[in-house]
């Protein structure tokens, strides 16, 4: 019996260390994992901008001085999760929860271009995701009125941006094919998310002269960019870019 006592007390031990042992070494693979993560230091980051602005932006055809500058300081990793934050600078659109995305950083840069933004232009963006391109934006113009569907990320984003000084974008929870008529008109409107046709409303906001860019096509296939220009007399003029792949717009 006391025996028995003690070869139970022994192999529990035994059992208990061994135990301690798996957990130190599971910890280690974790933190050699999530090491990647965290050993990616600024400056690191900081070259990885740089990169992407010469091979992915410039190297495609980007030439605004502007935007390129602006796509080099803009911190696009601190706009991803951090599970996901080493593909930050990757040629690619990134996860960035909720189901949504962050778009591939060339679309963002060529996007942008085609906005031909002034100094003064006030902007809406409809679908904020991340605010990685409400925060491009903000560093080119006056204004960036940005509205998100989904609450819970469109208020982490406005805490985002706060925390990172963008103090003249402005964050509204909603359906943005309505656009935002309070601000309206718009020099500029981006929309970042498919929308089966290209919602009146938005349109209406435009100023005479104003631009807008918007991804055009069914959910999940390949869509049309498409440049939408209204000119001084109102009329609007359509036409298709390039082929792109958003996220569908969504209704409320
Ligand atoms: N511009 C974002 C990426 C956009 S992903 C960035 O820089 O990270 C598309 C976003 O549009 C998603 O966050 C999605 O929730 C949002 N969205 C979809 N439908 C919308 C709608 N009707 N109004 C506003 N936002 C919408």
């Amino acid at each position: 019996m006391k025996i028995s006592a003690v070869v139970f007390i022994a192999s529990c031990t035994v059992a208990v260390i061994f135990c301690i042992i798996l957990l130190i070494g599971n910890k280690n693979m974790v933190s050699a994992m999530g090491g990647a993560n965290s050993v990616v230091d600024e400056d690191t980051f900081r070259r990885q901008r740089k990169r992407m602005v010469e091979e992915q932006i410039a190297y495609r055809g980007v030439k605004d001085k502007k935007i390129l500058e602006a796509m080099e300081s803009v911190p696009r990793h601190l706009f991803i999760p951090e599970e996901n934050r080493l593909y930050s600078y990757y040629d690619q659109p990134v996860p960035i929860g909720f189901g949504q995305t962050i778009s591939q950083p060339y679309i963002v840069a060529f996007m942008t271009e085609l906005l031909q933004l002034g100094d003064d232009a006030v902007v809406l963006e409809v679908g904020t995701g991340s605010g990685y391109q409400a925060a491009i934006l903000a560093r080119l113009v006056k204004q960036v009125y940005t509205i998100e569907i989904i609450e819970d990320l469109g208020k982490e984003t406005r805490k985002r941006l706060k925390m990172l000084d963008y103090n003249n974008v402005e964050v509204m929870i909603g359906d943005g094919y309505k656009g935002w008529q309070e601000h309206a008109p718009f020099d500029a409107i981006i929309v970042t998310a498919a929308a089966e046709h290209i919602p009146q409303p938005l349109i209406d906001q435009m100023k005479p002269g104003g631009r807008m860019v918007i991804p055009v096509g069914g959910v999940y296939v390949v869509q049309d960019l498409m440049l939408i220009t209204k000119d001084a007399s109102s009329k609007v003029i359509k036409e298709s870019v390039i082929p792109v792949r958003f996220v569908p717009l969504l209704r409320k």
